[in-house]
Parts: structure tokens; C-alpha cells; sequence
């Protein structure tokens, strides 16, 4: 007897081949080819008669042969297999390329359905490489044919036919799926019964059927990812933090001698945070806003706060030169406060501004509170450097928030005291999908540019157009302001043709802008010369800082008024929009010109999101109809799609009825006590997707 558990290899003698390929898709057990969902349909459920087939359009006919033959193309070297098939409405003509098998599977006299979309030629409609299935004597049912059609990702070995026939097999096992979501929820959201939902996710009967289908099954994913975030929110409450009090005169001086005036969402923002950090529970908090809506000033008067209660601070950036970066500028920022600052990478270590320091010594220091604030990369809280009073943990521009940056800071502070966490990003996500989804984190958004900022026009600048943009570069050159010019890839000899680098580099050093200063900046250079390069270009002695997307995110020049970017097409839109929020970040009018030597419409098309939308929210929502809901906008990187298989994120109606249960439950029976069937089923899900 069958059940969930079986290995694939015992359902049959086929199985038992196929079993080692199923493994390559991770899948070794009955369950796991059950939970194995298609990722699209083919509609083949349209049964038209021959004289009713209109070409183009996507149908099955039923049909009996009359001829089949194959033969040997003679001026390509191809096996044809033609057929002509009929109904009693008409006639036509099919033709199979090299499919040899189909000769010994087909002959005269069979009844099969045909799928697929008729095409005319001058001999009238014929269907080429269509999908067919022979109508068994007793048994009607189809997998390939007349009926909606499963298509699962694969690999080239393991055929579509191959997966349908295994499942096929195997789906009465369905019904041993066991329910795990309360009654009371099924009934009242009619939903479908789990066993049911998994057996018609594969073959649904109708369309109604698939859509209830997938509404169950996406319920059950997004119900456990917020049941998970809710848990890590009551989990956090039970962790002590540090009391950090707010000093507002010292605050407001701060404020108030900024070169700038902060925006309204900007101090909204920061006073969520302080807030935060009044309370004795450890604060957990996203700070979104778009490129360039000055995050780094917000928390800044955060960190003001928290070294002025004698605290100490870590600031984690993604990159070196970034956190480079933000080392000056917060010892400029913090001039006037006698603050222990330093810097803390893989290849450097600094205090107090410049002065270098053996990188033990540093960490002795920190361990010591000698420093109060440590600016770095990511590996900050990878290494093991201890503090002595860590409470208040700041990650920049990293695309997963929270979760894992919690577990491994666990171990650097003392028992039951959990440091304070912010995570700043320009990812655009909705204030509802990341309450609901993100549920562990509250959110604070920065909605406002600064009042200074012009918009930067962006352009697509063709062949055509070259020589003039670089005429327009050296105008700009000779009014004192500076350029990026960026490029895809570091060596010419990448096989897709985007322009590299150091050619890049060479050709308008030498042949264009001959008199500029010009310096070339990538990441495998040593990162002493990455330093010197980046602070000659913010020093502006530098004019032209051609580069890899090395400089993506948070590099803050406010004298470079052009990027440049070269084969553009490359680019994904949510790295266009970060590249162009190089610029733009001062009073000054600023350019993104984004070169393209492609003619393909699809290219134009996603540019011209680029040249429209003026923030990270409207691209997002542009990419999303370029490349549909799965691949949304700087979401991906977020990590949390990896844990969605059907659900999307644009799933608001589930989204917005999955969150009330979720708190309910979670009101009542906080550790799932009296539902253990969720709580496992939460096991399952966890394990299923590896969380970080
Ligand atoms: P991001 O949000 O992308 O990290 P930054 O914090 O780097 O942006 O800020 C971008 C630039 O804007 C910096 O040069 C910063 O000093 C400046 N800035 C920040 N806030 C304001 C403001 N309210 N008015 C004018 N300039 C500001
Ligand atoms: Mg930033």
C-alpha cells in the first residue's frame, strides 16, 4: 500500500528509473512530488471540431488517423512524421520533426486527441508539433490532452509526459493529505479541503476547480509565513534591551545646526525610532525610503542618542567603499561630540577619523568600550568581535531584514539583553505587504525628498546620440561638476558583449575626454586603491569615475550631476533606479543617460520605465507587468520568495484574510498549545524553506 512517505523508486518500474531525476529536482517521496505544483497550465480544455479551428488559437480536436508515415526531409537532414486525421467535420493535415518514437507510439485506425494551436499554410490549417494522447479503449482520461495540463519546472532529462504519468499515478495518495487548519477557518473562508486542493492543483478539472485550488493552497503558505512573523514578535517581547533616553536638547542642537533642514518624514521617522529605543524591549524596525530621502541623517539622531547614554553603536554597510563611506561622514557628522568612532572591514581598521589601527587593537578596544561606534560591512557581526555594551545595531541596504541578523547577534550580547536592530532599505514594499508579510518588523517610511532635489532627467541615448551626450558631459566637466560612467562587466572578454569596464575606461581616457581626469574603479581592485580612487573622486579631484556597479548602492557625491550608464539592457530596473539615485543628491539639476546600442522594443520598453518613473514605488509597479508577480521589483532579493511556491506577494485578498486568524490564534494560544496541528505543520514549513 501506498502512502505519503513512499519513495518515488517503489511506486513502479518507471518511477524506479526516473527516481534519480526526480532527485535532482529534490524530490524523493510521494509527498514531495504531491506539494511539487505546476507552475503553469496549458489550456487544452478548448474541444473544437476540424471545421470550427480558427489558426493561432490554442485547441484539441478528437480525431481518428487515416495515414501516418515518416520520411527523411531531403534538403534539411530531418525526420517528418506527417498524419492526416479526421473528424467528421473535415480533415488535416499534422506534422511531428524529428520525432521518431511517434511513428511506433501512433498508427492508422487510432483514435488520439490533438492540442495545440493549428497554424495556415498554403495547404490549409495543419498543426505542427502538436501535443498528443491516445484515447484508451476503456479509459477516457487524459494528461496531455483535453483538459487543463500541468507544466512543471524541470530539467532537460525529466519530460513533462514523464512527471504527469508519475503524478497521474500517484494522486489518489492525495487523499491522505491530513487537514491541519481549524475547521472553523475552512468553513468560514470556503475554503477547500487540503487533499483536494493538492489533487486538483495538478489536474484540475476546470478552471473554477484550479482557482479554488490555488486559493487553498496559497492560504495555507502566507497564513504560516505571518503565523512565523508573529512568533518572532512575541518571541522579541520576551527579550530585555537597553533603555536609551532621549536627550532632546542635545537632539534638537544637533537638528538644528544641520546643514539642511530635515524633512517632516524624516524627523517622523526618527522619533519612531527613538521611541523605540526608550523602551526596555528590543526594537526591530525597517526604515524604508527611496534613494537618495537621506535615511542615513535619520538615524544618525538615533545613534546620537544612544552614544550620549554612553551606549555603544554598530553600523553595518554592504560594501567597503560604503562603509568607508559612512565612516567620514559620520566623523563629520559627530565633529562637535567627543564620540570614539572607528572603522572596522576586512582590509581596514581606523579610529577617529584617519588614524590608522592594528585591527587586534581595535578589537580589543571595542571589547573594552573604548570606541562607542563601529562602522562596517556586514562581516561585523560575522567575526567575533565582542562589546561590551552593544545597543544599537544598524544594517544598511540589506536585502534580508531581521531574522538572521537577530540569531547572530544573539551571541555577542549579554544573557537575556537584546540590542536594538534597525534595517534601512530603498526596496520599495508596500506599507500592507510588509505589515503583513514582515509582521516581525515595524516600519517606518520615509515618503519625501528632500525639498532641494530637482528630478533628474533620464535619458536613452542611442549611437546616434553618443557623440553628442559626451559634448553635453564635458559642458557639465567645465561648470565644475562630476560623471559616473558605469559598466556591466570588468573583463572584454565576457561572451554577452556588454561593455567592459577597461575598455570602457581606455577609450575615454585616452580617445574622448583626453584632457579630464579620469580613474577606473572595480571590485577587484586591493582596497587601499579603491579608498584612494573613491576619495579623489568625492574630493573632487577626479572628474570622471568610471566603474562597475561597484558604486550601486549609497555612494553619496553630491557634486556628480551625470551617471552614464553603458548597456543599459543589462541592468535589472531596481538597479537602474539605484544607480541613477547617485545623482541627484544635491540642489544641482542632474542626468542618468542610459546607453543602449539594442533596437529590440522590449529593451525601449523597460528604459522607458526607467525614464518615467521618478521613484523606486511606480518602477516597481511597471517591472511587475514587464515580468509578472513571481519576479517583483527588488523583492526577490528580499529572500522572501524563496519561501513562497504559489503564493505571490500580490496576493492581497489572501494576504488580507489570512492575517485576522492569524492574530486570533495567536491571541489565545501564543505557543500553539492547543494547535498542534499548525505548530508542526509550522515545523514543516521552516524546515522546508531554510530560513537564512
Ligand atoms: P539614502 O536614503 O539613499 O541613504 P542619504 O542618507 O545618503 O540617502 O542622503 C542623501 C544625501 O542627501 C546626503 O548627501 C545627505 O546629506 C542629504 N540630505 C539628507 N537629508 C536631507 C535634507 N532633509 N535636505 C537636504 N539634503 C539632505
Ligand atoms: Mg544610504
Amino acid at each position: 500500500m501506498r502512502n505519503l512517505k513512499t519513495p518515488i523508486k517503489s511506486i513502479n518500474k518507471i518511477a524506479e528509473k526516473l527516481a534519480p531525476k526526480f532527485k535532482k529536482l529534490g524530490l524523493e517521496t510521494i509527498q514531495d512530488l504531491l506539494f511539487y505544483y505546476p507552475y503553469r497550465y496549458d489550456d487544452y480544455s478548448n474541444l473544437l471540431k476540424i471545421k470550427d479551428l480558427q489558426p493561432g488559437v490554442l485547441s484539441t480536436i478528437q480525431v481518428k488517423i487515416e495515414l501516418i508515415e515518416s520520411r527523411r526531409s531531403f534538403r534539411k537532414r530531418m525526420m517528418l512524421t506527417e498524419s492526416v486525421v479526421a473528424d467528421e467535420t473535415g480533415k488535416l493535415k499534422i506534422i511531428w520533426f524529428n520525432q521518431r518514437f511517434i511513428i511506433k507510439m501512433l498508427s492508422h485506425g487510432d483514435e488520439i486527441y490533438i492540442s495545440g494551436k493549428p497554424i495556415l499554410t498554403d495547404a490549409g490549417l495543419e498543426f505542427h508539433n502538436p501535443n498528443f494522447e491516445k484515447i484508451g479503449k476503456y479509459d477516457k482520461a487524459t494528461m496531455h490532452t483535453n483538459r487543463l495540463v500541468p507544466v512543471y519546472s524541470s530539467t532537460e532529462k525529466l519530460s513533462q509526459k514523464q512527471i504527469r504519468f508519475i503524478l497521474k499515478t500517484i494522486l489518489v495518495c492525495a487523499q491522505q493529505i491530513s487537514e491541519w487548519l481549524p475547521k472553523e477557518i475552512i468553513e468560514k473562508e470556503k475554503l477547500l479541503p487540503l487533499s483536494q486542493a493538492v489533487h486538483q492543483i495538478h489536474f484540475p478539472i476546470n478552471k473554477e476547480n484550479l482557482k479554488h485550488a490555488k486559493r487553498r493552497l496559497k492560504f495555507d503558505e502566507i497564513f504560516l509565513l505571518q503565523m512565523r512573523a508573529g512568533i518572532i514578535k512575541k518571541e522579541l517581547l520576551k527579550f530585555k534591551s537597553f533603555v536609551i533616553n532621549f536627550k532632546e536638547k542635545q537632539t534638537k542642537n544637533f537638528v538644528n545646526n544641520l546643514p539642511f533642514k530635515m524633512t517632516q518624514a524624516q524627523k517622523k521617522s526618527a522619533w519612531e525610532i527613538i521611541q523605540d529605543l526608550e523602551k526596555n524591549q528590543p526594537m526591530n524596525r525597517l526604515l524604508e525610503g527611496d534613494v537618495g530621502s537621506g535615511k542615513t541623517i535619520t538615524a544618525a539622531l538615533a545613534i546620537l542618542n544612544t552614544l550620549l547614554n554612553k551606549f555603544q553603536v554598530a553600523y553595518m554597510a554592504p560594501t567597503e567603499i560604503l562603509a568607508h563611506q559612512h565612516f567620514n561622514s559620520f566623523c563629520e557628522i559627530f565633529k562637535d561630540y567627543d564620540f570614539n568612532i572607528a572603522l572596522l572591514t576586512r582590509s581596514e581598521s581606523k579610529i577617529n577619523s584617519k588614524k590608522n589601527i592594528k585591527k587586534t587593537d581595535l578589537i580589543k578596544k571595542i571589547k573594552n568600550q573604548e570606541i562607542d561606534f563601529v562602522i562596517g560591512t556586514h562581516a561585523l557581526i560575522q567575526n567575533k568581535i565582542e562589546f561590551k555594551n552593544l545597543a544599537f545595531v544598524i544594517i544598511d541596504e540589506q536585502h534580508r531584514f531581521g531574522v538572521g541578523q537577530r540569531k547572530m547577534l544573539k551571541q555577542k550580547s549579554e544573557k537575556n539583553s537584546q540590542p536594538h536592530l534597525l534595517s534601512m532599505t530603498a526596496t520599495p514594499i508596500p506599507r500592507s505587504l510588509a505589515l503583513t508579510l514582515y509582521g516581525e518588523l515595524d516600519l517606518s517610511v520615509i515618503n519625501e525628498m528632500p525639498k532641494n532635489r530637482k528630478p533628474i532627467i533620464t535619458k536613452i541615448i542611442n549611437m546616434e546620440n553618443r557623440a553628442k551626450t559626451y559634448e553635453f558631459i564635458k559642458s557639465e566637466i567645465a561648470k565644475d561638476k562630476q560623471i559616473f560612467v558605469v559598466c556591466p562587466l570588468i573583463d572584454p572578454s565576457d561572451k554577452l558583449g556588454s561593455k567592459a569596464v577597461k575598455e570602457e575606461f581606455e577609450k575615454l581616457d585616452k580617445k574622448i575626454f583626453p584632457k579630464i581626469k579620469i580613474e577606473l574603479l572595480h571590485g577587484k581592485l586591493k582596497s587601499d586603491e579603491k579608498e584612494k580612487i573613491m576619495q579623489n573622486f568625492v574630493n573632487n579631484k577626479t572628474k570622471i569615475l568610471v566603474s562597475t556597479t561597484v558604486i550601486e548602492v549609497g555612494i553619496d557625491v553630491p557634486n556628480a550631476t551625470i551617471i552614464m550608464i553603458e548597456s543599459a539592457e543589462r541592468f535589472g530596473l531596481a538597479q537602474l533606479h539605484q544607480l541613477r539615485g547617485r545623482v541627484g543628491r544635491a540642489e544641482h539639476q542632474s542626468y542618468c543617460f542610459l546607453f543602449t546600442e539594442s533596437d529590440n522594443e522590449q529593451v525601449f520598453k523597460r528604459l522607458h520605465a526607467v525614464v518615467e518613473s521618478k521613484n523606486g514605488f511606480e518602477l516597481a509597479e511597471k517591472d511587475l507587468e514587464f515580468r509578472g508577480p513571481g519576479e517583483v521589483y527588488g523583492i526577490k532579493q528580499s529572500g522572501y520568495n524563496d519561501m513562497l511556491k504559489i503564493a505571490t506577494l500580490m496576493d492581497w485578498p489572501i494576504i488580507k484574510s489570512t492575517k485576522p486568524w492569524v492574530d486570533k490564534i495567536l491571541n489565545s494560544d501564543p505557543e500553539l498549545k492547543n494547535n498542534l496541528n499548525i505548530k508542526n505543520k509550522l515545523t514543516d514549513f521552516e524546515t522546508s524553506i531554510h530560513f537564512e
